[in-house]
């Protein structure tokens, strides 16, 4: 299966069962890594942080709330005007900001990214933008 991440630029041709990467084309950021097995998983680490930092955003009861989905169940939704982005700076650390988040959403969702991967792990970035009182 050929995998074209949002974290960077690589492509990969990877057997997901197996984690195993048939063919890699490094991007700029991961091309001095040096094989093809490397990469692969730099690259699902990066990309896992970053989606689990979307699912804790999601799974904040201040930031995201409960829509009705097509089978009776339910799917997680961002409130109205509260975004979420996220970029990793130059050392490969991944910064999330939530638009629209008061300061005291930003530091239950900092509390709980810090109890599940660790301090520091991710930086949760106050930009103040949007902000909901
Ligand atoms: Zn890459």
């Amino acid at each position: 299966m050929r995998w074209r991440p949002d974290t960077c630029g690589c492509v990969i041709d990877a057997d997901f069962a197996t984690n195993t990467a048939t063919s890699v084309v490094p991007c700029a950021i991961h091309a001095a890594l040096t094989s093809p097995p490397a990469i692969f998983e730099a690259v699902r680490a990066e990309n896992t942080l970053k989606n689990h930092a979307h699912g804790a955003t999601l799974d904040d009861a201040g930031l995201a709330v409960n829509m009705p989905g097509p089978d009776g169940g339910f799917t997680r939704r961002l409130r109205e005007g509260i975004e979420f982005a996220w970029f990793f700076d130059a050392t490969r650390r991944l910064t999330v900001q939530v638009r629209g988040a008061s300061a005291a959403d930003l530091a239950r969702l900092e509390s709980a990214l810090a109890l599940s991967l660790g301090v520091g792990r991710v930086k949760v970035e106050d930009t103040g933008a949007g902000r909901r009182g």
